[in-house]
């Protein structure tokens, strides 16, 4: 398949916001694919030439992109960098200019699929010395040969930034639609249907083999697919909630755990074999012989997967360590013993989800913990389940909560007694608790006028974090607490003063006022423009003292992000 086809689709793409189309558009795309192309494309108009778990960075910073993008139009980096500036996206810039091109290729060859991926695939195995020349050749070969808007996707894929919008959801309505879904079926069919394609990428967690699954076996085949002892599955992931009290009053009883500040441990083993995965799913047993260690000592069923967080302990003191420490054996690749000696690791196990050919997700969360307490057989201090409470009791959970904070631990997990264990993102079942994170200095881009007493006052607030590259502010979140009546009136007066447009209830300003928010977690989020989005800001005070231009940027907003996320 030409790549230049390809392309064709992702002009489509880009050219809708609506999530049905994008998932028509990309249906009709796979349903034109040929049957062994289909996990490449799959994986390509998600914008990735790996699957996700495998984590595997193409190492292509802006600066070098900056340089193939002058090398192969044969403009100069300055004007390279200025027309970046401009249109915020080198893809467009890598577009525009190889239609200015000076320079003409000499043997230029057509761009296939499989040509791109390939290449696009080296880029990680391209280390040592010389290597930033050598990537740099490998991208600048592959954008002289592209025409100017095939640069444009290749640039972007090799940035990591598609900008194509296909979420998840996009791509496992498109599988669905294209060999799965003949139109005809009832609401709930329909949802049936989605809901395994949902369970089967879970399993296997590449969209690209479920695609080519669903093509060649249908719904037959995907309902035959089984966990695989040494493949990870997607984890579960709790949800922010900001008090104790809100879950109690929802749910009554729950167990409550410590969170511990780790590695999300997904531990697999069948017979003799072990597998530690982290939560991203990426293959860590080399790095922790030690637990495989422990879990031949104390995993008590012949297959079985459990999870547990796996913490640094100083090994003076018998004190968990900050992750910074874990991070470090999490990434060392050689003198593996000599790390397992240094930084002695502790787990602590809090749930089962397979035992013995049994798939046990659809089990309640009190049965599997019960589960799991029969197949482990402790090691103190070493391999241990997580330390949990069963109460309804706001007073007694709060000291449970203090606690943990005291041990330096994150916070709690607030779990549902009968939640199943629900794959993927962050759903219901689970809730964490934990202390608001380092406050962000955030400019106001919009605002919405109150309701009933309060329509005379601008009281919910978009806020945005800025883009030092291109000077643009980019939305991360929308505030509405934390402020008195005064400082309704204040921000009222303040930003009227500034208004650029106003649509309905919602005034646009210009971005001038910066304000300190609190918050109590970031999250990716589609919804905004920076990608993430704040959980629960609080306003703390206006920064009459900061311009719009100190206000915080995209990457402390993705750094805070990252640095709470963990690598595990
Ligand atoms: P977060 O990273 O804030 O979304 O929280 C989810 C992470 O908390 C999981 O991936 C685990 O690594 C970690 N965690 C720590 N302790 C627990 C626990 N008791 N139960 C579940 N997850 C836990």
């Amino acid at each position: 398949m030409d790549y230049e086809f390809l392309v064709k689709y992702y002009e489509k793409l880009e050219s809708t916001s609506s999530k049905l189309k994008k998932s028509e558009i990309l249906s009709e795309l796979f349903q034109k694919t040929p049957t062994e192309l289909l996990p490449r494309v799959v994986l390509l108009v998600q914008g990735i030439v790996f699957p996700k778990f495998m984590q595997l960075e193409l190492g292509i910073a802006t600066q070098m992109m900056i340089r193939a993008i002058a090398r192969t139009t044969g403009f100069e980096q300055k004007r390279v960098e200025e027309n970046f500036k401009k249109t915020g996206d080198l893809g467009l810039t890598a577009e525009e200019l190889a239609r200015k091109r000076r320079q003409s290729t000499l043997a230029k060859r057509k761009l296939t699929v499989d040509y791109v991926f390939d290449s696009l695939q080296k880029l990680p195995t391209v280390t040592g010395e010389g290597s930033q020349d050598k990537k740099l050749n490998l991208i600048s070969e592959l954008i002289s040969s592209a025409k100017p808007e095939e640069a444009r996707y290749i640039v972007r894929t090799a940035l990591g930034e598609m900008r194509t919008g296909t979420a998840e959801g996009i791509i496992r309505d498109a599988i669905a639609n294209a060999f799965l879904l003949t139109g005809k079926e009832s609401k709930e069919k329909k949802s049936e249907i989605l809901n395994s394609v949902d369970y089967v990428y879970n399993m296997v967690s590449d969209f690209g083999e479920v695609a080519k699954l669903a093509k060649e076996k249908g719904m037959e085949g995907l309902s035959r697919v089984k966990i695989k002892l040494g493949k990870p599955i997607q984890v579960m992931l709790g949800l922010a909630a900001e008090k104790i009290e809100d879950i109690v009053k929802e749910f009554g009883t729950v167990a409550i755990e410590v969170k511990y500040d780790g590695m999300r441990a997904q531990i697999h083993k069948e017979g003799n074999k072990f597998w530690v995965f982290t939560r991203r799913l990426e293959d860590v047993t080399k790095q922790f012989p030690d637990v495989v260690e422990f879990c031949k000592k104390s995993l008590k069923a012949h297959e079985c997967i459990v999870e547990g967080e796996v913490l640094a302990i100083n090994k003076k003191t018998g004190e968990p360590m900050p992750f910074q420490n874990l991070s470090q054996r999490i990434q060392r690749k050689y003198d593996i013993e000599k790390m397992v000696h240094e930084i002695p690791v502790q787990v602590n196990l809090f749930d089962a989800i397979y035992l013995d050919g049994k798939l046990l997700v659809d089990q309640k969360f009190v049965e599997r913990r019960k589960i799991l307490e029969k197949i482990v057989k402790p090691i103190p201090e070493k391999f241990r389940l997580a330390k949990e409470i069963v109460s309804d009791d706001v007073k007694e959970i709060d000291k449970f909560y203090k606690n943990a904070l005291k041990e330096k631990q994150e916070g709690i997990m607030m779990k549902v007694l009968d939640s199943p264990y629900t794959f993927g993102r962050h759903v219901g079942g689970w809730y964490k608790i934990k202390p608001i994170m380092e406050d962000l200095d955030l400019v106001v881009i919009s605002a919405t006028w109150g309701e009933g007493a309060r329509s005379k006052w601008l009281t919910s607030y978009e806020l945005a974090c800025r883009n030092p590259n291109t000077g643009k502010f980019l939305s991360c979140g929308n505030m509405s607490t934390g402020l008195t009546e005064e400082e309704y009136k204040t921000m009222t007066d303040t930003l009227k003063k500034i208004i650029e447009q106003e649509k309905g209830k919602t005034v646009f300003v210009r971005p001038k006022v910066v304000i300190e928010v609190a918050y109590q977690e970031i999250q990716k989020s589609p919804h905004y423009d920076s990608g993430f989005g704040l959980r629960f800001p609080r306003f703390v005070r206006i920064r009459n003292d900061k311009g719009p231009d100190e206000a915080d940027t995209i990457s402390r907003v993705k750094n805070l992000y990252e640095s709470q996320g963990r690598a595990g």
